[in-house]
């Protein structure tokens, strides 16, 4: 199959799972998940519509950033960030995702150029102990939040979240559904809340109809990954 009819049946299964729970397909934005694709890839997706791409790890990132300079594409970098790689981020990124520490946020607010847009950030959540490493716990994640919300140049946007690896869909149902009340209870708090991060090629559905505005899918998109990382 093609990265275009990939697209197309992309398209039609947001569009399905919209339309299920009585939501509007603009309600949920498309986040092109490009790690380990090589930018003749991007491109291509690029030339289909796609603004929006997310990438994980920084060097390969800032690669492609540069081979596609000349498009006017979105970058997102959803990865886990290193303290002493956050100038990097900073300065090559249109929006963090991944932010689970004060230091990282404050690094990112401080090391932001001034010549650039503010960059929008989102606070990752750990969703269960199970659900591997990155993210702030629940407790934790609203002093997170009131210090963000305070930060120069660092616009705060909302929450993303990875699930443990789970096939239980009653399971993950009842994980969106907790993360989709943090974010309402967040954006009561802070009027810059808008995006709520969830959903990939295997549960993004699932995600959709419990109130993800954000949905970040690699697979469904491009094909499998190849196993070795670049
Ligand atoms: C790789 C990745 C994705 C996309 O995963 P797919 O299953 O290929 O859609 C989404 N979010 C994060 C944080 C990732 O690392």
């Amino acid at each position: 199959m093609n990265l275009e009819t990939r697209k197309e049946q992309l398209d039609q299964r947001i569009i399905n799972a919209v339309n299920r729970i009585g939501r509007q397909p603009a309600e949920i934005k498309l986040l092109a998940v490009s790690k380990t694709r090589p930018a003749t890839a991007i491109r291509s997706l690029a030339a289909l519509g796609q603004q929006a791409f997310g990438e994980n790890y920084l060097q390969e990132a800032i690669n492609k950033i540069l081979q596609l300079a000349d498009l006017e594409l979105e970058w997102h970098f959803i990865g886990q960030i290193q303290r002493n790689k956050t100038a990097a981020v900073a300065e090559n990124f249109d929006w963090v995702q991944s932010i689970d520490r004060h230091v990282i946020a404050e690094r990112l607010s401080a090391q932001r150029p001034e010549s650039l847009a503010d960059l929008n950030v989102c606070i990752q959540v750990r969703m269960s102990k199970e659900a591997g490493k990155g993210g702030v716990s629940k407790e934790d994640l609203f002093a997170l939040a009131e210090t963000i919300a305070t930060l120069p140049r660092i616009n705060f946007r909302g929450l993303m979240a990875i699930p443990e690896n789970t096939s239980d869909r009653d399971k993950q149902r009842l994980a969106f559904r907790e993360m989709n009340s943090l974010y309402k209870k967040l954006k009561t708090l802070h009027n810059t809340v808008d995006t709520l991060s969830m959903g990939m090629t295997g549960d993004f559905e699932l995600a959709i109809e419990e109130g993800s505005t954000m949905i970040r899918v690699g697979t469904a998109l491009f094909g499998p990954r190849p196993k070795i990382q670049p």
